[in-house]
C-alpha cells in the first residue's frame, strides 16, 4: 500500500506540515496541486438495503502527488480545514461530482453524494455555489445529497442551520455524516434540518459474523424512523453486516462488499449494466 509522505512523517514522529515546502505556505501549495491537476475525486457506490441496487455514489477526493503516490483524505483535509483550502477544494469536488452524475444513466433517480466542511456552511456565498454547481451541470437538484459532519457542524450557527434550509427547499438532501460519533444532543439533531442520518463505519465494523443482536444500529435506525429520517450503513464489508443491517430497517448500504471507490465511469456503468450479484 502506497503510504504518503505525510503518514510517513506522523509515523517517524515529523511535524504533520513536515512535506510541505513552507509550513506557513500549506494553502498555496495545496492550490498549487489543484492547479496542477492533482486532485482527483472517486465514487463508491451506494445500494439500496432490501435489492441490493445501486441507489448513488458518494465522491471522494484524492490527492495523487507526483513521485509519491495517492495520499489519503485523512492526512491532508485536515490541513485543508485549518488553512482555509478546504472550501476551495470542497467547491471544485462539489462541482466535478455534479458534472460527472449529470452523464450517469438516468432511468434510476440516482444520487451523488457530496462532503461539504461545516466551515463551508458559514460562508455568505456557500448556498450560490451550489445552484451555480447544479445549474452549470444541468443536475437536478433532488439528485444532489449533500454531506455535514456531526463533529464539523456548529448547529448553534443560526446562518449555518438557515442555509441547510434554504438548500433542502431546493430538494436538495442534508445527509448526517458519521453519526454517533460526534457530541450532538438530541435537541440539537431535532433541530438539524436533515433527510438522512449516516452511521459510522465504527458501528458497522463491530458486528461479528454470529451476533444476532446489534443494540446501538437498533437504536440508531429507531431515532431515525421516529424523527422522519432515511440511514445509510457505511463501512459495510461482510455479508453479515448486511443482513443485520437489513434487519433493522437500514434503508441504504455503502462498503467494500459492493465496491471500492472507483473512477466515475464504473458507477455509469454498473447504473447502464445488469446488477451484478
Ligand atoms: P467519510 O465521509 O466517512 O467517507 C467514508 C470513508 O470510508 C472513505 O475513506 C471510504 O473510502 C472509506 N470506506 C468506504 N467503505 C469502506 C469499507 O467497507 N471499509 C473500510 N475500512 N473503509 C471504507 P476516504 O476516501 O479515505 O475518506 C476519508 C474521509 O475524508 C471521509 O470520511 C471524509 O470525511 C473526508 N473526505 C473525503 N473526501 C472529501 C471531500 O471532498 N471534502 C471533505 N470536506 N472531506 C472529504
Ligand atoms: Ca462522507
Ligand atoms: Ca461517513
Ligand atoms: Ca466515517
Amino acid at each position: 500500500r502506497a503510504e504518503s509522505a505525510l503518514s510517513e512523517a506522523r509515523r517517524t514522529g515529523g511535524s504533520s506540515t513536515v512535506h510541505y515546502e513552507d509550513t506557513a505556505g500549506v494553502a498555496s501549495q495545496l492550490t498549487a496541486a489543484l492547479t496542477a491537476g492533482e486532485f482527483t475525486v472517486v465514487y463508491q457506490p451506494i445500494v439500496d438495503a432490501a435489492e441490493g441496487r445501486v441507489t448513488g455514489a458518494e465522491a471522494l477526493v484524492r490527492w495523487i502527488r507526483p513521485g509519491l503516490g495517492p495520499v489519503p483524505p485523512n492526512d491532508f483535509i485536515p490541513d485543508a480545514e485549518r488553512s482555509g483550502f478546504i472550501r476551495v477544494l470542497d467547491r471544485w469536488v462539489l462541482r466535478t461530482a455534479c458534472q460527472a452524475a449529470a452523464s450517469w444513466p438516468r432511468h434510476v433517480a440516482t444520487k451523488v453524494t457530496v462532503n461539504v466542511s461545516g466551515q463551508e456552511l458559514d460562508q455568505p456565498d456557500y448556498y450560490d455555489q451550489v445552484v451555480a454547481a447544479l445549474a452549470d451541470s444541468g443536475l437536478p437538484a433532488d439528485r444532489l445529497v449533500l454531506e455535514v459532519t456531526e463533529s464539523t457542524l456548529d448547529a448553534d450557527s443560526a446562518a449555518a442551520l438557515d442555509v441547510l434550509r434554504r438548500l433542502r427547499a431546493l430538494g436538495i438532501r442534508i445527509a448526517i455524516d458519521d453519526f454517533g460519533t460526534g457530541y450532538s444532543s438530541l435537541s440539537r439533531l431535532h433541530r438539524l434540518p436533515a433527510d438522512i442520518l449516516k452511521i459510522d463505519r465504527s458501528f458497522v465494523a463491530v458486528l461479528g459474523p454470529t451476533d444476532q443482536e446489534a443494540p446501538v444500529i437498533a437504536a440508531i435506525t429507531a431515532l431515525a424512523r421516529t424523527l422522519g429520517l432515511r440511514t445509510v450503513a457505511e463501512g459495510v464489508e461482510e455479508p453479515h453486516q448486511a443482513a443485520l443491517l437489513r434487519r433493522y430497517g437500514c434503508d441504504e448500504i455503502q462498503g467494500w462488499l459492493y465496491g471500492r471507490p472507483g473512477d466515475p465511469e464504473l458507477i455509469g456503468a454498473a447504473l447502464a449494466g445488469p446488477r451484478t450479484p
